[in-house]
């Protein structure tokens, strides 16, 4: 085969799971390292389970994660409709070349039935299966029937006694035993296909090189290989990717957490950081390296490189990730970022200040939101005065400290309060020049001066707090401060 083509066939559940993403990445990298194709085509056979706006939920998380597929419902292409339920002719015709060739046939039994032999083989302790008792009906008496309009579906006739094999690139070698296959329906009573056959049809129609999908679709594969057999087409290349798994090792899903991308994008996650994270679900590089663009990884991804056993997906880890992509964001980019959350901030304190507290606190920051709460905390009213930091004022020393203090910061020029590094200066000046004259220094200066200004003994450094908060919440504080320590010793 020559040409790479690989898809992502979701069908529409209304969101976007992160282990869809994870198929829908390694189909993209496959496709892009191999100069092939990757396409989207949405597998909506199944009405029942219908969600409105699915897919532009879908193509709106995809489209925020800068990943685009090269044809598709949106985008079109030369193998289109690439929606099932636009293709129902196609799968109908398929079921009657497969009939007049023996490899399906109709069955009429009714859901009350097939509930009943279903409960008669677990009682005996056997899987679910179809017994096949509609296989024996003769093509005369079946077309009668149809013809009487009679509900039945179509099933495919499964050989027994063989054994089929399936490559999988990530897995080698797979055999199954037909017998242990069910005559699956291939088109239900409502005139939709199932998923197998819709699948195998489209596949081949068109043109996949290489299906990557998750493990869970590893039992259909010699139903499908069955169907290419049944057909007289050429299989595609297969790849079972590992199940995601929580840290506990249970099967990832929705009531564990978050599994929607939309809900990682609501919670500051950022894409490249998602896109990174879930590339090293079961896929490991060469080396030792963590963190890789989209274009980095189209270069190091190899399906040989992809794990069996089951992908922890590890929430700290994620959130560890985007820090870092976080931390490599210019100044200018994580305002740009930031400033959404921090509109109220920047109409009362000015953009200049909210950009340096942005500067300033940045350190840690693993999603955006977490950077804006600690901006609005530090910019907020003064949390209750800590016990310690009250003693630590209530001395001689330390209102004489708080009285010089109070006095040469009043004494900065205000252009220097526009400054944040010649602040910074200043500040320090202020804080050394009265310890000296008070004489106190070192760690019983500076903690004396924290006290003053923040009632706490820990908190952002002071050099650069002074900056964030401006001139009138400065001086406030310490008249607060003078006023307090006045009350203590009067
Ligand atoms: N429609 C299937 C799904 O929802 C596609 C599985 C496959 O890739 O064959 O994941």
């Amino acid at each position: 085969m020559s040409e790479v083509r690989t898809r992502f066939a979701p069908s529409p559940t209304g969101y976007l799971h992160v282990g869809g993403l994870r198929s829908a990445l390694y189909n993209y990298l496959f496709a892009k390292q191999q100069g092939g194709v990757v396409l989207l085509r949405i597998e909506d056979t199944d009405q029942s389970r219908e969600v409105k706006g699915a897919v532009e939920n879908l193509l709106a998380a995809f489209h925020w994660l800068g990943l685009e597929f090269d044809e598709g419902p949106h985008v079109g292409g030369a193998c289109g409709p690439y929606v099932q339920s636009q293709r129902l002719t196609l799968y109908r015709e398929h079921v009657k070349r497969l009939a007049d060739a023996n490899h399906a046939y109709p069955c009429f039994c009714a859901p009350a039935t097939l509930d009943e032999m279903r409960a008669a083989q677990g009682a005996r302790g056997e899987p679910p299966m179809y017994d096949r008792r509609c296989k024996s009906i003769s093509p005369a008496d079946a077309r009668r029937r149809i013809e009487r309009g009679e509900a039945h579906v179509w099933r495919m006739a499964v050989p027994g006694g063989q054994i089929v094999r399936v490559h999988d690139l990530v897995r080698g070698d797979v055999e199954f035993a037909t017998d242990t296959v069910d005559d699956q329906v291939l088109l239900k009573s409502d005139g939709f296909p199932t998923y197998h056959l819709a699948n195998v049809v489209d596949d081949h129609y068109m043109r996949i090189s290489h299906v990557i999908r998750g493990e869970e679709w590893l039992p259909s594969a010699p139903k499908h290989a069955l169907l290419y057999a049944c057909f007289g087409w050429e299989r595609p290349r297969f790849a079972h990717l590992p199940l995601l798994l929580n840290p506990d090792r249970s099967k990832m899903s929705k009531r564990g957490g978050d599994v929607a991308v939309e809900d990682y994008r609501r919670n500051g996650i950022l894409p490249a950081a998602l896109i990174n994270f879930v590339a090293l679900l079961g896929w490991h590089p060469q080396d030792e390296r963590e963190i890789f663009s989209v274009d980095e990884l189209v270069k190091e991804f190899s399906l040989e490189r992809v794990n069996k056993a089951g992908a922890i997906f590890d929430g700290a880890k994620l959130r560890w990730m985007n820090a870092e992509y976080i931390k490599r964001e210019s100044e200018h980019d994580l305002y740009a970022h930031v400033a959404a959350l921090l509109t109220e901030q920047i109409e009362i304190c000015g953009e200049s200040r909210v950009r340096y507290a942005v500067a300033t606190l940045r350190g840690g920051t693993e999603v955006y939101g977490d950077l804006a709460d600690r901006i609005r905390a530090t910019l907020g009213p003064r949390s209750a005065d800590d016990p310690e930091s009250i003693a630590l004022l209530a001395n001689a020393e330390a209102r004489k400290l708080v009285t010089e203090f109070q006095r040469r910061m009043s004494e900065i020029p205000p252009e220097i309060w526009n400054d944040f590094p010649a602040l910074e200066a200043a500040f320090k000046a202020a804080a050394n020049d009265s310890g000296q004259a008070v004489g106190l220094k070192g760690k019983s200066l500076w903690q004396t001066v924290r006290a003053a200004l923040t009632g706490q003994l820990h908190g952002p450094e002071l050099a650069k707090l002074v900056g964030i908060w401006g001139r009138a919440r400065v001086m406030a504080e310490l008249e607060n401060a003078a006023s307090a320590t006045t009350a203590v010793s009067s």
